[in-house]
């Protein structure tokens, strides 16, 4: 999916689709082991006994791997932008309620999403950019607090983490990051123009800022992928619909096996 670069011309549909693909994933590392024994048994195989406990260990292995990855990065970014709000509360200047401005002069624009939720500016940002651009920045910024992208970025980055080093995909951590940046720029672009956001595009690119933070730059090529994506039409809603029909096929699927593995182990 990481390869098919056509499905970032439709932000939302892909990103309901990689959670589509993560889900179906989890349901079947889960279910795996005790549908084989399950299957095992129903044949009359003597080897289900004895393969029961360990079978009911591996999908309690994969579920413990899950809710302690979601428990450690919840925790952590969650800790890491409360301190960073309370640092940026104290030393920024308040500029609007959830703006604040800090003294440095490199541009840079990032927000901090939560309940108390901030868009921290630069006065180096405020300096380099004109108004209409900084106007792309700020609905850039506000989509991403708007719309919860941290809270997407954050089931990723737990399922990616609970999962084996060999099954990890970075690949797709970074085409799921791609695209909330996709979204956040369509969300801008209808408030300020293309012509102003990409501007302001360029002018952060290789902007630092902090980790726990949701950024307007990223790397340069993510920034070259949205430039040119910002060119592009809204796409044709045809694109959009083939993606929800597959994400709905590939949750359905393994729920469907499941159903006819109860179902056989019941005739
Ligand atoms: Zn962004």
């Amino acid at each position: 999916m990481a390869r098919q670069e056509r499905f970032r011309r439709a932000p939302r549909a892909a990103l309901i689709g990689w959670q589509a693909v993560s889900l179906a994933a989890v349901v079947s590392a889960v279910c795996a082991a005790p549908l084989a024994i399950a299957g095992l048994a129903g044949e009359g195989s003597g080897w289900a006994a004895w393969a029961t406990l360990p079978a009911l260990l591996l999908s309690g292995l994969v579920l413990g791997r899950l809710l302690w990855s979601g428990h450690v990065v919840g925790t952590r970014l969650r800790t890491a932008r409360r301190e960073h709000r309370l640092l940026v509360d104290a030393l920024g200047e308040v500029v609007d309620t959830d703006v604040r401005v800090l003294a440095h002069p490199t541009p840079t624009a990032y927000c901090l999403p939560g309940l108390r939720s901030r868009v921290v500016l630069t006065e180096g940002t405020l300096r380099a950019l004109p108004e209409d651009e900084l106007g792309a920045v700020l609905a850039h910024e506000r989509a991403h607090l708007r719309e919860r992208h941290d809270l997407v970025l954050e089931f990723f980055t737990v399922l990616h983490q609970s999962a084996p080093p060999r099954l990890q995909a970075p690949e797709a951590l970074r085409e799921v990051r791609l695209l909330v940046e996709v979204l956040a720029d369509r969300a801008a672009r209808r408030v300020a123009g293309p012509v102003p956001l990409a501007r302001a595009l360029v002018a952060l690119a290789g902007a630092t800022h902090p980790e726990p933070a949701l950024a307007a730059s990223a790397d340069p090529g993510a920034t070259r992928a949205r430039m040119a994506l910002l060119a592009e039409d809204e796409p044709a809603p045809w694109l959009a619909a083939l993606v929800y029909a597959f994400s709905a096929a590939v949750l359905v699927a393994p729920l469907a096996l499941l159903g006819l593995a109860l179902g056989s182990m019941g005739a």
